[in-house]
This record gives C-alpha cells, structure tokens and sequence, in this order.
C-alpha cells in the first residue's frame, strides 16, 4: 500500500464516505445521491445550457453547432458531457485520472448515466478508450474504462472491452486539432465483429474529438451501427459566458 492510499484509508475511517462532500470534504447534513454539499454542487460547472448537437460544448447563440464542428467532420453521431471542462469540474476530473482519488468515479458516472438518459440515447454496447499495456501499468488503471464499468453497471448494459490501442500517443496537450487528428491515425484497432450494433463509446474528456473519431472509425469499420459518445467533461471554446 502507498504512503497516499494508507492516508485516504485512514481518512475515510476517520471520515466516512457519504457523510463527508465527495470534492471539499465538509460534512454533508444530508445523504445526498451525488454526495457533494450544495456549495460545491452550486460552483461545479454543470453543462446544462443549450448545447452543439454534434460534439455537445456550449453554445452561446443560435447556431446548432460550435464553429469547431462546423469545421471539422465526425463519423461518430454525438458527443454528450454532464460537465465543462474548467474551473472546479476540471479540477474533479484531473483529481480523478491523475491524483489517486479513484472514489470520485462513482459521482463522475452517476452524471454521465444521468446524461445518457436526458438525451435519450440507447445502445447495444457500452465500451472505452484503451490504453496501451505500457500506459495503464503507468498510471494503474484506465480512467475512461472505470468510468464505462459504472455506467454500463447503473444502466444494466453489457460493457465489452472492444478496441486495442496499438501504439503510445505522444503528448498530446501543446497540438493544434489539425496535429492531433495526424497523431491519432490508425492507432486503434476493434477486436470484434459488431455487426449492426450500436455502442456508445466512454471517455473523460472530449477536446478535439479527434480520439473519439478514430475510435468510431474503427468501431463502425468492424460493422457497428452507429457511435455515441459520452464523457465526463467537455472543453468549451473560449470565451464562454459560464
Ligand atoms: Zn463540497
Ligand atoms: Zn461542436
């Protein structure tokens, strides 16, 4: 066990979990579903205003679609995100993948099950985006593969690990969309034959879209009916009145 994890254990036998806020830690005076007190519920930013149809960022006008869509073309049918990737939101999900706090899945999934039924969206399958051997033995486990396990689980869908990423994908942060979309080419492959299936395809966070695109080639290549997709967080285009 790690120094960090021997902490949190001690923490949550000091502090139980669902007494204490999932994100600030402050007693809850109540049990609540998303286990967070209302003070952070008030500053989380909830992606709950009108949205692009296609890649399901903000959208501050009249127009059906961000200008990142109107630009750019996506085989999947639509991204859809509980959350804006900024401020507190950003900070729960960067906490989630990179600082060990894996309990903060289940209020993460909980929004995402949440959006999946707001949009009325049905699917055959639910499955992730891999990652390579080498990068899950990195970090410990894939993010968006927890996240997939709890949604299938609290919708009773059948979850089914379909992609194999074939090779590491440099960083990714510093590149335009145009650079990540090259990155991205040919780097997945699906294990299996999806013949008329639809799936919805789960992931942390949708910038560019350039990942979900190239999974939803390969998915559809390997016969699927259509590619939905949902993540816990979406990158908005600045500026954005929040
Ligand atoms: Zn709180
Ligand atoms: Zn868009």
């Amino acid at each position: 066990m790690k120094i960090s994890e021997f902490f949190n254990a001690v923490k949550n036998a000091v502090y139980p979990r669902n007494e204490t806020c999932d994100l600030c830690g402050s007693e809850l005076p109540f049990k609540n579903r998303l286990n967070l007190c209302s003070q952070c519920l008030e500053k989380l930013e909830l992606n709950n205003g009108k949205v692009c149809l296609r890649c399901g960022s903000p959208v501050y006008n009249e127009a059906d679609y961000c200008l990142r869509c109107e630009n750019t073309s996506s085989v999947f049918r639509f991204n859809r995100s509980p959350l804006i990737y900024d401020g507190l939101a950003k900070k729960t999900v960067l906490s989630f993948k990179y600082g060990e706090k894996r309990y903060l899945s289940d209020f993460l999934a909980k929004l995402m099950t949440d959006e999946y039924l707001k949009n009325g969206i049905t699917v055959d399958v639910v499955t992730f985006v891999p990652m390579t051997k080498k990068e899950k033995r990195k970090r410990g486990f894939n993010q968006a593969e927890l996240l997939a396990v709890k949604v299938a689980d609290s919708l009773k869908l059948d979850l089914c690990d379909l992609l194999i990423k074939t090779r590491e994908t440099p960083e990714q942060k510093k590149l335009s969309a145009k650079e990540r979309a090259e990155n991205m080419k040919g780097i997945f492959d699906c294990k299996s034959d999806l013949h008329g299936k639809e799936v919805l395809l789960v992931d942390d966070v949708f910038t560019t879209g350039a990942t979900a695109n190239e999974c939803s080639k390969q998915l559809l290549k390997a016969g699927a009916k259509g590619v939905t997709v949902l993540t816990a967080a979406v990158t908005a285009l600045k500026p954005y009145l929040s």
